[in-house]
C-alpha cells in the first residue's frame, strides 16, 4: 500500500510542506516529524487540549503522569502546574528541546526525555497515569501491539491510560489515519479494562473547530 501525501502549511509564511500521513502499514517516520518541528506543527496549539483540561478538572487524572508523544509538552506542563509529577517523552529532539525551554520559562518542574514509545520499557520507572494526545493514531497496525506492551511496562497496576485520537467520524481523508472504537477495543483486549470511549475533539492550529476524535480511558489490570 502506498503512502498518502498531503500538503500542509507549517509556518506563518504559508510555506507549503508535503507530508506523509500513515496508512495501515506505514507509521509516520521520524523524518516527517523532524521536518514539521522545524516550523509550527498543525497539532501544536500552544496550550493544552481541552479534553485534558476537562479530565484534570474532573479529577480523573491521578498521581504521577507520563505524556507519550508529548511534542512540545503543553499537556504535561498543564498537569505539572496542577500539582502532578509530570514527564513527557517524544522521539524528536527538537520537540523535547522546545518543551524544556517552555518549562524553564514558565518556572515549571517537568521532566522531558527523547525516547521512542516502542522503547518505553527502558525508562526504568512506572507512573499512575499515562496520557496520549495524538500519538496512537500515528502508529501502524504492526506497531500498535508493540506500543501496548511497552505501555504496560510504565503504568502501575490499576493505573489509567488516557488516549485522544482522530476517529472515523472525521470526514475526508486529510490528516492522521482514523481509529475506530473496534480497533481500540481490539488493541486493549487482554490485560486491560476499557472504562469508556467517548466522542471528543482533537483541537488543531489550522482548524479552530478541531477534528472528531475518541477520548478513551483504559485501566491496566
Ligand atoms: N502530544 C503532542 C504531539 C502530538 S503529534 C500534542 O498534543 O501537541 C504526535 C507526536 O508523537 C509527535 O510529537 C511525534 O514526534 C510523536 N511520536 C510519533 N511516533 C513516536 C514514537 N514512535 N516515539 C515517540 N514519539 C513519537
Amino acid at each position: 500500500m502506498s503512502k498518502r501525501i498531503f500538503p500542509i502549511t507549517t509556518d506563518k509564511k504559508q510555506c507549503i510542506t508535503f507530508i506523509y500521513f500513515p496508512t495501515n502499514h506505514h507509521s509516520m517516520e521520524t523524518d516527517f516529524f523532524e521536518s514539521v518541528y522545524q516550523g509550527e506543527p498543525p497539532w501544536d496549539i500552544g496550550r493544552p487540549q481541552q479534553a485534558y483540561m476537562q479530565l484534570e478538572q474532573a479529577g480523573e487524572i491521578v498521581g504521577s503522569v507520563l505524556d507519550v508523544g508529548c511534542g512540545t509538552g503543553e499537556n504535561a506542563m498543564y498537569l505539572a502546574e496542577h500539582g502532578h509529577e509530570a514527564w513527557g517523552i517524544d522521539f524528536i529532539p527538537a520537540a523535547i528541546q522546545k518543551a524544556r525551554e517552555k518549562a524553564a520559562q514558565r518556572h515549571l518542574t517537568a521532566t522531558f526525555r527523547v525516547l521512542n514509545v516502542l522503547a518505553l520499557h527502558t525508562l526504568g520507572r512506572t507512573f499512575d497515569t499515562v496520557i496520549d494526545s495524538g500519538l496512537f493514531h500515528t502508529l501502524s497496525d504492526e506497531e500498535r501491539p508493540l506500543f501496548v506492551d511497552n505501555l504496560g511496562t510504565v503504568l502501575n497496576r490499576g493505573g489509567v491510560y488516557f488516549m485522544l485520537c482522530v476517529s472515523e467520524a472525521e470526514p475526508g481523508d486529510y490528516g492522521p489515519r482514523r481509529v475506530t472504537q473496534a480497533e481500540i477495543r481490539e488493541s486493549f483486549k487482554e490485560g486491560w479494562r476499557i472504562n469508556y470511549i467517548r466522542p471528543a475533539t482533537l483541537e488543531g492550529r489550522l482548524r479552530p473547530s478541531g477534528a472528531h476524535g475518541w477520548l478513551s480511558s483504559i485501566s491496566k489490570e
